[in-house]
């Protein structure tokens, strides 16, 4: 029987022997083997060696025929050609030998070998072929698999590996130390020994995005130890991929967070603490103010009596002097009264239609009552503009903003009020030649009790103003904001929608 190649035409001509034959397609797989074959007499005399020994050692057909074996073994390994010997005499096979063997250069490979025995016609051993690999590129993969291995043993993090269908196949130190189940333990048990029962349905979540090729990045959720342990983690799921790019399985990287969420917890706690003593302050703000207006209210009234009765000229000036400082003390106590209010969720107000320009020109005329020396103008052309809202706290506003344009400018004496029409807004602006604000200070003006330092260290206020003020406008769907040049002046700014 003849081989034939693929096209049909006989591999070797008819007339050869078919022992021939079998000798030519053994001579063939020798020569085109990517192992090493030799073939050595029991006195380790190399009488064959094919192309692949010439390439993996470096010396030729025709340098190595005829030499000793030991032209490949490194010194100190001279003794194993002894035992390999006295196996083969034996007619006993050497089955995958790891050794060292040394090439031309003296460059020193790590070979698997097998050396078997060749007997003659009757049986006798005379000498030994061998086949050897060179397993330079396992040794890579193996000792960098050790090392992936030893990185992956040694991590702080739990590292853990399963299949699509969920089944555990790997499982590192830091797994055994978080969950208490050791390797041999749980290699091959579903993954849902470590999934909370209520949480199962995150394992299909999970897998379906590594079905679909996407990682799981700080995933937080809880897991459960072998005794039971709820532990909170933040868990990294990847897909693992075999070397034809199929996705096989998922590795998770899982972080013990509780530390972190104490932290959390332990920060959430200390607001709650103080968020109750502010609310505990709030309240005797509150209450304190509301105990010092009754009294404040009754001796205003005897005040007013005294006054009445009195008819000589200095006690009545005194008088008049008392009932101001009074008044001063009950706007304070006004003041804080609404703060409490505001911070309670109370601060009412009532609604009426009212003109704004008659608001803004009676608080000009109290104010130029009291302050004689200032000019205040009012700069407009709109001689009504009527709005929704309650009067008496925009008018309480505007004299906030007086008060503090008086107060901020203590060289000056000039204010300007303008008053216009911006699409269904009124804008008022109320602007001074005084200290001005730092850019920087300008948005904190508004927060309750702020106060900037260094505005004039002399006068006194408490930082309520503007806050309450900034609540009344918004309150009534407008803005409020300021402009200002430290040294030129300040404007402060108020929308307020008109009345539909
Ligand atoms: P108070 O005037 O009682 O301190 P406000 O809430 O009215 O409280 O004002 C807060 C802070 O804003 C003031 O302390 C002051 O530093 C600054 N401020 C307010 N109005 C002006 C202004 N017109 N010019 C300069 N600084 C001002």
């Amino acid at each position: 029987m003849n081989q034939n190649t693929p096209n049909g035409s006989p591999l070797l001509p008819d007339n050869v022997s078919l022992a021939e034959q079998k000798q030519a397609i053994l001579a063939s797989i020798i020569a085109t083997s990517d192992d090493a074959i030799i073939s050595k007499t029991l006195d380790g005399i190399i009488n064959s060696w094919n192309p692949a020994a010439e390439r993996m050692f470096g010396h030729t057909e025709a340098e190595a025929v005829g030499k000793h074996i030991s032209l490949i073994i490194p010194h100190d390994r001279l003794g194993e050609e002894d035992i390999i010997i006295g196996n083969i005499s034996r007619g006993r096979k050497v089955d995958h030998f790891e050794t060292v063997r040394m090439t031309k250069n003296g460059d020193m490979i790590p070979i698997s070998v097998t050396i078997s025995p060749i007997t003659d016609n009757s049986g006798r051993v005379i000498g030994a072929s061998k086949i050897a690999r060179d397993i330079s590129i396992y040794k890579r993969v193996n000792e960098k698999q050790g090392m992936l291995a030893a990185i992956v043993d040694g991590s702080d993090d739990t590292i853990v590996s399963k299949t699509l269908d969920g089944i555990i196949t790997s499982w590192n130190k830091a797994a055994e130390r978080m969950f208490g189940y050791t390797e041999q333990e749980i290699i091959g048990k579903h993954i849902s020994l470590i999934i909370p029962p209520e949480r199962i349905r995150e394992e299909a979540f999970i897998i379906g995005e590594i079905f679909n090729g996407r990682r799981v990045d700080h995933f937080q959720t809880i897991r459960q130890a072998k005794d039971g342990r709820q532990i909170p983690l933040s868990i990294t799921v990847s897909p693992i991929v075999d070397g034809n790019g199929n996705i096989i399985g998922a590795s998770k990287i899982a972080r013990d967070i509780s530390e972190h969420l104490s932290a959390q917890e332990e920060k959430a706690r200390l607001f709650e603490q103080v968020k109750a003593l502010n609310d505990k302050k709030d309240e005797f703000i509150g209450l304190a103010s509301h105990e010092l207006k009754t009294p404040l209210t009754s001796i205003n009234g005897y005040l007013q009596l005294l006054s009445s009765l009195i008819t000589d000229e200095k006690g009545k000036r005194f008088v008049d002097k008392t009932r101001q400082q009074v008044k001063k003390l009950n706007a304070l106590v006004s003041d804080l009264l609404d703060v409490s209010s505001i911070e309670a969720g109370k601060l009412r107000f009532t609604e009426e239609r009212f003109d704004i320009v008659q608001v803004i020109e009676n608080v000009i005329e109290l104010f130029a009552h009291s302050n004689n020396n200032y000019h205040i103008k009012l700069e407009t052309d709109i001689t009504e503009l009527y709005i929704n809202g309650d009067a008496h706290r925009i008018e309480q506003v505007l004299n906030n903003l007086l008060t503090n344009a008086i107060r901020y400018a203590p060289g000056s004496n000039q204010i300007i009020i303008t008053l216009g029409r911006e699409k269904n807004d009124v804008k008022i602006g109320v602007r001074d030649f005084g200290v001005g604000i730092a850019p920087e200070k300008l948005k904190q003006i508004f927060s309750r009790f702020y106060r900037v330092d260094e505005t004039n260290p002399n006068v006194s206020g408490t930082g309520i103003g503007l806050y309450l003020s900034k609540e009344v406008i918004t309150r009534h769907n407008g803005k409020i904001w300021a402009e200002s040049e430290p040294g030129v002046g300040s404007t402060f700014w108020l929308t307020l929608p008109l009345e539909k």
